[in-house]
Parts: structure tokens; sequence; C-alpha cells
């Protein structure tokens, strides 16, 4: 569960996966926006990153066989995806480290997290700071195997 924070990957062809934020279409009506993909270079074939995966089953389910929506932001729903989307949308020089730039947007939301945590913890809120402690720890888990 907390390997899975690779930027890169082999496809089934041999090329080389790299990672991109995608707006998924479900049943043909529902935008599922800022969804992290792996694309391959060579063949254009692309798969939900594997972090993702089960967030997205969820949302999939949630929205069943007859959608009562026709858009929805995946950065709503899951944290990780979230600091992707901020990171892709400023990071504009593809010349740069994107794993680096990756992890230093990782290490700030966990920083304004953790104080968001402290104002959570102060107010005796203890549906508010369970809340954030669960998206602390999705984090948390993507930093943690990076120095593994
Ligand atoms: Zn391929």
């Amino acid at each position: 569960m907390c390997n899975e924070n690779q930027l890169s990957q082999i496809c089934r062809c041999g090329g080389e996966m790299t990672i991109h934020i995608h707006t998924l279409i479900y049943k043909a009506k529902v935008k599922i926006a800022g969804v992290p993909v792996f694309m391959c270079r060579s063949c254009f074939h692309y798969e939900p990153h594997p972090a993702v995966k089960r967030d997205l089953s969820l949302v999939i389910q949630e929205l069943g066989s007859e959608p009562q929506r026709n858009s929805f932001s995946f950065a709503e729903r899951n944290e990780w995806a979230s600091v992707l989307n901020d990171t892709f949308t400023m990071f504009k020089d593809e010349e740069g480290d994107l794993e680096q730039v990756v992890q230093e947007a990782m290490g700030d939301r966990i920083d304004l997290l953790l104080d968001l945590f402290q104002i959570a913890a102060a107010a005796a809120d203890p549906e508010w700071t369970g809340e954030i402690e669960s998206r602390l720890l999705k984090l948390i888990c993507h930093t943690a195997s990076k120095v593994s």
C-alpha cells in the first residue's frame, strides 16, 4: 500500500509510462477531473495510477449506473491527487525535476495539514481532527516510502 508513489513505470509494450493528470469520462456522461494516470509514451495506453485506484472505484460505485451529476473533481476525494493537481498546475518547466517538485509540494501540504490539526485539536473537535488525521496518514504514506 505504501510503495505506490512512483512517478513512472514500464508499460506492457516496454515503453516508459509517465504520470499525467487526466479527465476520465464515466458512462459517456460524467467527467471525473484531476485523476492521476500513467500514460505510455510509445503506445499511449493509460491506466489510473495504482495509488488512486481504490478511491476511484469508490467514486464510481457512488456515481452508480444512473449518475445524477455530470462532473466530479477527484482531487476533492483524494489528498494525493489534490497535491498532484496543484503541482501540475504550477509545473510549467518541462526540464525541471518533477519528482522533486512533487515531493516539495507534498511536504508543504503536510505542513499545512499539521497546522490545521493543531487548530482542530485546540477547538476540541474530534470529527475534524479525525478527518485531518486520515488525510495526513495518506500523504505520509507516500512520503515515507520515498525514503526507504
Ligand atoms: Zn506502451
